[in-house]
């Protein structure tokens, strides 16, 4: 099974917006008042509360708190099982202990078949008589089998489906098989460079945008805590930090699908981005850049068309090395953008040379049978 999840933007009617409170409100409620039982009774009886007593629990609250009752009972059931999810996750070491629901970031609500439905191309949800009015932004490949609807601290609404098919039926269909392949440097500079010399330029979104928010967040103190003054700056920041996201994202977006359009194999180093974002300097640049989120859309497009990432060990040493005749530096520094060979005197730019180092590596690593992500099945 395959799963792929549809992100829309909804405009909700004045009904649905009051609606959506009420249900982030009493999701949030049962996931944080359940959260705290659990948690009490891990302290004082060390014990795990399982979920079917979480659910038994639910019939109870319920009762006690009739204001549950106005919205769908689906929805409450399902942010149990989905903190039941992350109490698994917590158990297997994977994730952290979950954390309880705040009032003012991200809601989300997740609704099973059961509180919504399809009817010629509109989607209802359960309590409410009209559609959602969604931006349909792309074609959904089939019938989601659950959806989930949130609203971001910009006061934006989306609606996102998880459609789930069998193999093949449904997926975006592969692409014809090209001969070329191209390996790629991540930089601070350009967000990738490639062996065929190609420079992606960086559009640094937070730097465009730094001085805007600088004023935002200066307004946003001066307002007394508390007030509906302050509450209105604090929307503001809000929606440019979102329109710096997106701005991003879109530029990752079109970057990742030109290059998977191109090339049938794509050499990356793979990197260990949250080591590096230590470094306090570079931390701003390389979020801003957004390699590990570049990265993962690289590798699920090559996936879907049938195409191939291959990631280099990322101590292979791509920028000191040659890609001429493989003599290889014993150290380099970062400052030097350009230099010569002393074995075979080519005249290398750093980043073009290491970019071809890494698809020589990559291809040698394909060569060698290691595989990368995205093999055609
Ligand atoms: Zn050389």
């Amino acid at each position: 099974m395959t799963k792929r999840a549809y992100k829309y933007r909804f405009y909700p009617t004045p009904e649905q917006k009051i609606l959506l409170a009420q249900s982030f409100g009493c999701a949030r409620f049962v996931y944080n008042n359940t959260l705290r039982f659990r948690t009490d009774a891990y302290y004082k009886e060390g014990q795990s509360v399982p979920h079917s007593e979480a659910e038994k629990r639910l019939v109870s609250l319920k009762k006690e708190f009739p204001f549950l009752a106005d919205v769908s009972s689906v929805i409450l059931q399902q942010t149990l099982r989905d903190q039941q999810e992350a109490f698994k996750n917590f158990w297997a070491g994977r994730a952290k202990y979950p954390k309880f629901k705040k009032r003012h970031s991200r809601q989300s609500i997740r609704l099973t078949k059961a509180a919504f439905s399809m009817k010629s191309d509109q989607l209802f949800i359960a309590k409410s008589k009209e559609p959602l009015s969604i931006r349909w932004s792309r074609e959904l490949s089939s019938e989601p089998s659950s959806i989930s609807i949130s609203k971001d601290r910009a006061g934006r609404y989306f609606v996102s489906m998880l459609c789930e098919f069998e193999a093949k039926r449904g997926r975006p269909s592969p692409m014809p098989v090209c001969n070329k392949t191209v390996g790629i440097d991540l930089g601070l500079h350009d967000l990738f460079i490639t062996s065929d010399g190609e420079k992606s330029g960086n559009p640094r979104h937070t730097k465009r945008y730094e001085r805007k928010l600088a004023y935002l967040q200066c307004q946003m103190s001066k307002k007394q805590k508390g007030s509906s003054n302050r509450a209105k700056a604090k929307l503001k920041v809000a929606r440019l930090h979102a329109k710096i996201a997106d701005c991003r994202m879109d530029a990752t977006h079109k970057a990742s699908r030109k290059l998977i359009n191109e090339n049938q194999v794509v050499c990356v180093e793979s990197l260990n981005v949250k080591g590096m974002i230590k470094n306090p300097k570079l931390a701003k640049h390389i979020a801003d850049a957004n390699w590990g989120e570049f990265v993962r859309q690289l590798q699920y497009k090559a996936e879907w068309a049938e195409r191939q990432v291959v990631e280099i060990d990322r101590f292979f040493p791509s920028s000191k090395r040659c890609s001429g005749c493989g003599f290889v530096h014993e150290s380099l520094p970062l400052s030097i953008r350009e230099w010569e060979c002393p074995e075979c005197k080519t005249h290398h730019d750093r980043d073009i040379n290491a970019a071809i180092n890494i698809k020589t590596a990559g291809l040698a690593g394909l060569a060698c049978g290691a595989t990368g992500t995205g093999m055609a099945a």
